[in-house]
């Protein structure tokens, strides 16, 4: 069987660990692949190699690194294809999802690609006589990511992309469940001439991810993933003095005000709930009509829209979603609907036992639909991440605004409406990080930043753009002086520029 091995010092390496993960095709249910999961001296073998490779590589100049971006870059987009297929193959994300998760990566890299521009500092002559003051960004050292299965390109990207770029190594710690796509994409950092261990690929589970917390020479932590663990991370990280991000769930609600293009709001939303199976933290799980006009309309284009839905395998240019990532996915999502049903909601379209001729093993989960959906359930409260669109059904703006603004999550937020006022006011009030206007699906683009507000994210520095510059280096201040003439007497009073 196909074994996926850790990528350390620019060399593919099977490690010293006895332990295996189980890499699954999720279209087929059959195991693909075993991944190495890495014992502790394995991670500090890789971050030793990271940290003997910092320094060469903090010395070269920035212009030299974002070359290397460059031409990763270059390299990835000749391989479009074959790295789609790879990623499907182990996500279960239909193709063309696989190529935006790659493509949303690659514009970091591109962000990152002006590094030497982003790193030039502060400088101010004449802060006093003869006394200029100036400021400089430097790398941390060797700093980690820890990243979810859902989107195995795009996340890894924002983070290696933007910490090489200015000058640290990076271990990269995968999810486990499709570990490949990580490794190839290091394999392409060292093609496009990363110098061997500035950037390595440690498979593995909780063992690995508490060596990282732990170890002295990682000065940083960037994690995405569920937020139970996205908040062990943050404090245990804390804990052992190290800077740490730690991006959590979602439980994204899309505002449908009744004077909104339905049409238009109905094709976004189903998109944004049902794509990749439901498996994105900027996913709309729900949807919140404002009035029972607006609600009865929205549920029967929402309806009609679902029975268009096609459901298939991955590598089907036909499907709109594929397999969820596992059996153990599958099965959490199912007891949620089951859960719905008992605690009152309406399920208008149950996806339980979903099958596909000739796929009867894959995890594949139908599109699902609740309405009459309450603020009190456990299912409205907690995060699915599976293809099931819950509608909650408001009866003013205020009612609408509160709902997300109230819930213990804060990803990401869509509003529809024709009217200026009514938008502005609610991106204004909502008390969630991120939001979309007339938009489903609000990923902030590479040069801005991504982050969620609750718990949704953990830390005060969010994903890429200058947060991701500030996250990943420290800032250095010299104020210097040329005196002329004679030595001054000693000063006992702290000196001012007044
Ligand atoms: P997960 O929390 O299970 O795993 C994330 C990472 O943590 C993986 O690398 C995993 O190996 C590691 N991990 C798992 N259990 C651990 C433990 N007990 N101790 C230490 N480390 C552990 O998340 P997932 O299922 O891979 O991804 C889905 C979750 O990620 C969803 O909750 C989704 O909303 C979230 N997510 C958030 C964002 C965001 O930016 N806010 C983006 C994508 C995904």
């Amino acid at each position: 069987m196909r074994q996926v091995q850790h990528l350390v010092g620019g060399k593919a390496w099977a490690g010293t660990g006895t332990r295996f993960g189980d890499v699954f095709n999720p279209n087929t249910g059959e195991v693909q692949a075993r991944v190495a999961l890495a014992t502790v001296a394995d991670m500090d073998t890789a971050i030793q190699a990271a940290a003997r490779a910092q320094i060469g590589w903090a010395a070269t100049n920035p212009q030299r690194r974002a070359r290397v971006l460059f031409e990763f870059k270059r390299l990835v987009e000749a391989r479009m294809d074959e790295l789609a297929d790879l990623l499907s193959s182990e996500h279960g994300k239909v193709i063309a999802d696989s190529r935006g998760d790659i493509q949303r990566g690659l514009e970091v890299i591109e962000f990152a690609c002006g590094i030497p521009h982003v790193l030039k500092g502060e400088y101010t002559e004449g802060a006093g006589p003869g006394i200029d003051v100036y400021s400089m960004r430097q790398p941390l050292g060797v700093c980690a990511g820890i990243t979810p299965f859902n989107f195995p390109a795009m996340i890894p990207m924002w983070m290696f992309g933007i910490s090489t770029a200015v000058g640290n190594s990076f271990i990269l710690k995968p999810s486990e469940k499709d570990p490949s796509l990580p490794v190839r994409l290091a394999e392409l950092f060292m093609e496009a001439g990363a110098p061997a261990g500035v950037l390595n690929v440690m498979h593995g589970d909780k063992v690995a991810v508490d060596a990282i917390l732990t170890h002295p020479l990682i000065r940083a932590v960037s994690f995405v993933g569920s937020s139970d663990i996205a908040s062990y991370v943050y404090s245990t990280g804390a804990a052992h003095g190290k800077r740490v991000q730690a991006m959590g769930g979602a439980k994204n609600h899309g505002i449908i005000l009744p004077d909104a293009d339905l049409d238009q709001a109905v094709k976004d939303l189903i998109g944004a709930a049902y794509g990749s199976a439901g498996e994105r933290c900027m996913a709309l799980p729900v949807v919140v009509p404002v009035g029972a006009k607006t609600a009865d309309a929205l549920r029967e284009k929402v309806l009609a829209e679902i029975e268009a839905l096609k459901v298939g395998i991955s590598s089907d240019p036909a499907a709109q979603y594929g397999p969820v990532v596992s059996a153990a996915h599958r099965e959490k999502i199912e007891s949620y609907i089951q859960m719905g049903v008992d605690e009152g909601a309406e399920l208008v379209v149950d996806g339980r036992g979903f099958t596909l001729q000739g796929y009867e093993n894959g995890f594949f989960v139908g599109p699902t639909l609740f309405d009459h959906v309450k603020p009190t359930m456990k299912t409205y409260q907690e995060e699915i991440f599976g293809p099931v669109l819950q509608i909650v059904r408001a009866e003013t703006f205020e009612d609408a605004l509160r709902l997300p603004s109230e819930h213990p999550y804060g990803n990401g937020v869509a509003i529809y409406t024709r009217n200026g006022r009514a938008a502005r006011e609610f991106a204004s009030r909502v008390n969630v990080g991120m939001v979309g206007i007339n938009v489903p699906i609000p990923v902030p683009v590479a040069y801005h930043t991504f982050g969620g507000w609750k718990r949704s994210a953990f830390g005060d520095t969010n994903q890429h753009g200058m947060e991701g510059v500030k996250f990943y280096t420290k800032v250095k201040t010299i104020t210097a002086r040329w005196p002329e003439g004679a030595t001054e007497d000693s000063a006992f009073v702290i000196p001012t520029m007044g």
